[in-house]
């Protein structure tokens, strides 16, 4: 397998020696762990988090001993990758698995089409920037999403009208309560908006490697969502091109992402907080009479999703909140922890807590509709 990052044969030799090494020397859970962890640094909400300890896989084949060890010792797991679709508490008593080995491998090709098989511990964008890079498309209007490729079945990610089920072919997965490995093919993941059997069985899977069917006709680009057409098609005639390609929608939706969305770099966030509503299409057509501007799409014969950031926004709450903990004043529907990276009380689950609830109380008086939180909310034995 090489990793996306191409790292040198020289290098691989060296992960390779290690593993040996630790085989023959023996394994010890110590070696790959952080008592105590403080978290912050981890979830892109930037929450204090004391965890019981950190440990970081850097091998999948390290998984079975770790986890029959953890499971001696009768601690909770939890896995971390990017930590951008959690809320975590201020003390979790669990030990964390942090994903990191790497590598994608080509499973099948032909003229048309490529199967690949990614290791979980790779980071999504610039998995989806190689296969563009590549020739090989479909993942072009997920660029951006942070986090993991093993974390990304998990709620099955999505953007501008494309969904991770929609390329996915498998999922490689070892069953924590019974530490078994299985594999999963499409169907078996039972993918639905924002959901997913692992989702579903929240806590018992930890996925290590992911396939993707990818296809290789340029010109094959889903573009049908928001300004994404407008703007591939600037990209395309700037360079004298009459159609446009996958690459152009990928670079027009990293601009659209980057300017309406903030940077969890400068502005810890962890994106979308609460899933789009689905409604009956009378309650839809009642609240359109009331706000004819209500932003909805028809799901199916009974039903339309409403606009999160839309309900949000004509409450009145863009860039309100209950600090440090604010709505974004672009994008109602993302909350953003405001608490100074150097404060000495960084902001915690409490203050989400609070925030959620003034946001989720505002549009069940006003809109009859509840809000649904779309991060995991992790308890302090990581119980979801
Ligand atoms: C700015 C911003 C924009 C975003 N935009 C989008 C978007 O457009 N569409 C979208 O769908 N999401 C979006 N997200 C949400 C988030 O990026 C995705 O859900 C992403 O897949 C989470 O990956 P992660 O590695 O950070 O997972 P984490 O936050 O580490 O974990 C999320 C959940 O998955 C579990 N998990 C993680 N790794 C594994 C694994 N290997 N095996 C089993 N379970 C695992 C965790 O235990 C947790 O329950 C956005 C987030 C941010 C901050």
């Amino acid at each position: 397998m090489c990793p996306i990052s191409q790292i040198s044969s020289a290098q691989q030799d060296n992960t390779t020696n290690l593993s040996a090494q630790r085989a023959s020397k023996g394994f010890a859970l110590n070696d790959l762990t952080t008592v105590a962890a403080d978290l912050i640094e981890y979830n892109t909400m930037r929450l204090s988090c004391q965890a019981d300890r950190l440990i970081t896989l850097n091998l999948e084949s390290d998984i079975e001993l770790v986890v029959a060890e953890l499971d001696r010792l009768g601690t909770p797991i939890f896995v971390l990758s990017g930590g951008s679709n959690v809320i975590l508490p201020e003390l979790l008593h669990a030990s964390v698995l942090h994903p990191t080995y790497k590598g994608i491998e080509i499973l099948a090709e032909d003229s048309d089409s490529i199967t690949l098989e990614v290791m979980g511990g790779e980071n999504w964008h610039e998995l989806v920037v190689h296969t563009v890079n590549q020739g090989w498309y479909g993942l072009e209007n997920l660029a951006l999403i942070p986090g993991l490729v093993g974390a990304s079945p998990v709620q099955n990610i999505g953007a501008y009208g494309v969904q991770l089920e929609d390329y996915m072919t498998h999922v490689k997965a070892f069953h924590l309560p019974t530490q078994t490995w299985h594999e999963f093919d499409n169907d078996d993941c039972q993918f639905n908006y924002r959901d997913s059997i692992f989702k579903q069985q929240a806590g018992q899977w930890l996925i290590t490697r992911v396939g993707f069917k990818l296809h290789k006709d340029a010109h094959k680009v889903t573009a049908n969502y928001g300004d994404v057409s407008t703007l591939a098609m600037t990209k395309a005639e700037a360079d004298s091109r009459s159609k446009i390609t996958a690459k152009d929608v990928m670079q027009a939706i990293i601009e659209i992402r980057q300017s309406k969305l903030p940077d969890p770099k400068q502005l810890p966030n962890c994106g979308s907080f609460f899933k789009n509503p689905i409604i009956a299409n009378g309650q839809f057509a009642a609240l359109s009479t009331e706000y004819p501007n209500i932003v909805g799409y028809p799901v199916d014969d009974t039903h339309t999703k409403v606009a999160a950031g839309w309900l949000i926004d004509n409450a009145g709450l863009k860039g309100k909140g209950i600090a440090p903990i604010l709505t974004h004043d672009k994008q109602a529907l993302v909350l953003v922890n405001h608490s100074a990276a150097d404060s000495n009380t960084p902001a915690s689950q409490h203050d989400i807590l609070a925030t959620q609830q003034l946001i989720q109380q505002t549009i069940q008086d006003q809109f009859g509709i509840a809000l649904e939180r779309e991060p995991v909310w992790v308890n302090n034995e990581a119980h979801y």
